[in-house]
Order: C-alpha cells, then sequence, then structure tokens
C-alpha cells in the first residue's frame, strides 16, 4: 500500500547533492512528486504523478529476463521475438523486479518522507552550502513536480534548517494561500513563465495561467526575490509575443533580479517511455539550438535589457 502525502508527509523522487544550475552556490535539490500541470515537454514526467511508479531504462537492460521470472503479476513480460518488455498497468509495486536486476534497469520513483527523514537525508549536505562559488553560498533548493503543493511539509522542514539559503523553483501553479504559507520561509523564488497567452499555456500545460500570474503580482507586491526561468521550446514559446510579455514583467516590476532562458532537451522522452506513458504529439523532436538563445538574448539586448541570462 503506498503511504498518503500528509501534512507531515510529501512525496519525493529525488535528492540531488552539489546541484549548480538551482539556484546561487552549490545546493541540495529536493524534487517533489505531483504537479497540477501537465507540460507536453515535462523534463521529468515522473514528477507529474504523486504516487509511487515503475520506471524501466531500456537503455541498461541486457535482456537477462530475471525480473520476468520474479514478477507474479505478469507486468514484466518476453515480448514476441524474445526481447524483455513490461506492462505498466500490471504492476503492483512489489519491487521484487527491483532486488533481480542487477543492471538497475528497473526502479520504483518515489518515497514518502517526513520532514525529519528529509533533514537527515540532507543533513551532511549543510556543511558545503558555506563554500561559496561565483561569490555566493548556497542552499536548499525545493523542485519537483510543483513543491507549492508541499507548503505545509516545506514550511515544517524548514524550521529544521534555521539560516539556511531557501529555493522554490515552482510553476506558480497553485492557490495564493499556499504561497502565503510559506513566504516567510523560502528566500528566493524560481518562477517559471511557460506561455503568457492564456489559451496556449492550457494547449501545452493542461491549464490557464490566470493565478499564475496573480501568484507572481502577489509575489512582487511582497518584494520577495525573483528569477524567472524561460523554459523555450522550439515550435510552442519561441515567439514575439512570449518575449514582448517576459520584457514587459522585467520592466514592471524592476525588482525582479533576473531571468533565465532554459533551452528544452529532449531528455524526458527516455523517461516518459520508461514510465509506459503515451509520447504527447506536440513534444518537439528537436532540442533548442545555441542559435535560438542567442536570438532571443539579442532581443532582449536591443530592448536594452541586460537582466536575462542563459541557465547552461
Ligand atoms: S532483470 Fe533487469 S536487465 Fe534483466 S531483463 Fe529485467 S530489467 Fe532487463
Ligand atoms: S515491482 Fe513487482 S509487480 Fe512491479 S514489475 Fe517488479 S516484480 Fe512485477
Ligand atoms: S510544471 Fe514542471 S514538473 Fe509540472 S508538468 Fe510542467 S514541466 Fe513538468
Amino acid at each position: 500500500m503506498t503511504e498518503p502525502a500528509t501534512d507531515r508527509k510529501a512525496p519525493i523522487f529525488d535528492v540531488q547533492s552539489f546541484s549548480i544550475h538551482d539556484g546561487p552556490g552549490i545546493r541540495t535539490t529536493v524534487f517533489f512528486k505531483g504537479c497540477p500541470l501537465d507540460c507536453v515537454w515535462c523534463h521529468n514526467p515522473e514528477s507529474k504523478r504523486a504516487e509511487p511508479q515503475l520506471i524501466y531504462y531500456k537503455n541498461r537492460c541486457t535482456g537477462c529476463l530475471l525480473c520476468v521470472e520474479t514478477c507474479k503479476t505478469g507486468a514484466q513480460i518476453i515480448l514476441p521475438g524474445g526481447a524483455h518488455g513490461v506492462i505498466h498497468e500490471k504492476c503492483t509495486l512489489c519491487g521484487k523486479c527491483i532486488k533481480v536486476c542487477c543492471y538497475e534497469a528497473v526502479k520504483i520513483s518515489g518515497k514518502i518522507y517526513s520532514p525529519e527523514e528529509l533533514y537527515d537525508r540532507i543533513k551532511s549536505d549543510i556543511r558545503y552550502f558555506a563554500l561559496e562559488t561565483g561569490g555566493e553560498r548556497g542552499g536548499i533548493t525545493f523542485s519537483g513536480g510543483e513543491p507549492l503543493q508541499y507548503a505545509d511539509f516545506i514550511k515544517n522542514f524548514c524550521s529544521l534548517i534555521p539560516g539556511v539559503h531557501t529555493a522554490m523553483d515552482t510553476s506558480g501553479s497553485g492557490d495564493i494561500k499556499d504561497f502565503e504559507k510559506i513566504i516567510d520561509c523560502i528566500d528566493l523564488f524560481l518562477f517559471d513563465i511557460k506561455a503568457i497567452n492564456s489559451i496556449e499555456h492550457k494547449k501545452f500545460c493542461g491549464a490557464d495561467n490566470n493565478k499564475i500570474f496573480q501568484n507572481l503580482k502577489y509575489l512582487c507586491k511582497n518584494k520577495k526575490d525573483i528569477i524567472l526561468r524561460l523554459p523555450i521550446v522550439p515550435g510552442i514559446n519561441d515567439t514575439k509575443e512570449y518575449f514582448d510579455g517576459i520584457s514587459e514583467f522585467l520592466t514592471k516590476y524592476p525588482h525582479i533580479k533576473h531571468a533565465e532562458i532554459l533551452p528544452y532537451h529532449n531528455y524526458g522522452l527516455a523517461k516518459a517511455e520508461g514510465l509506459g506513458l503515451k509520447i504527447p504529439a506536440e513534444l518537439p523532436p528537436l532540442n533548442t539550438g545555441k542559435e535560438t538563445v542567442e536570438k532571443w538574448l539579442g532581443e532582449f539586448a536591443k530592448r536594452g535589457m541586460d537582466n536575462v541570462r542563459c541557465s547552461q
């Protein structure tokens, strides 16, 4: 049985130490599982559902078929022709195949943590946060999925790490009352803007962006440190309308520290296949090229904005 998430527990699918792309300095990034959006380009598709899921890494599988002998539900199978396959719908997450696979080709993504268990997991990283990189100290970043869904958990967890710099990487999709809960314990918001046009946002991310902009305005009004994150996805949002909207925001809210372009990459594709998910038809086959990034950085420069950079 899967343990339900509560105020005292939350599902987490990864904890990455020594992260340098999720805020200032050397950081530990905690990836929560579960998201109210459904972006077609999601690079962490295992983060969309809150429940644990079986992931099969086809590129690691040697076809030894030990898991087929072990699995009693018929989820691990031999395909016509003799190769190994997985029927995700039949998996009960018993974990037996993971114990017999010597190649780490199967894994259960998602584990329920209490704030104290998460603290035990990250406590040895805290000493590295004091080391400066680029003149800045590090800290903890809450990412996902959508960490805002676990506002109570995060508030509890932050009470265990006084003095540690905290960042939240958020789609901004959620209730303002959740932002109200964590506004005093988060030092920096890495706030994604995926589309300016609400209809496009609904089409590609599964919900409109009205609340997202309200929430961003709330953070601006409260003078929080904000970095806008701009995922650039070829054929979807690399448009003038998008960049005009971002320019307007940066002009209207000058205390936003800066904006970061996040070039799209298709790493999520293999993970989506490994989760047994249908690949969205709109998913761009190409990564965002250097030329596209330079083009949009040039557009911002022409508008006199030197506060936009590329995150990589
Ligand atoms: S045990 Fe691992 S390597 Fe062997 S067939 Fe199963 S998934 Fe592939
Ligand atoms: S976790 Fe259990 S049920 Fe799921 S595929 Fe592995 S052995 Fe089968
Ligand atoms: S908001 Fe982020 S985690 Fe959620 S579906 Fe979109 S890209 Fe994935």
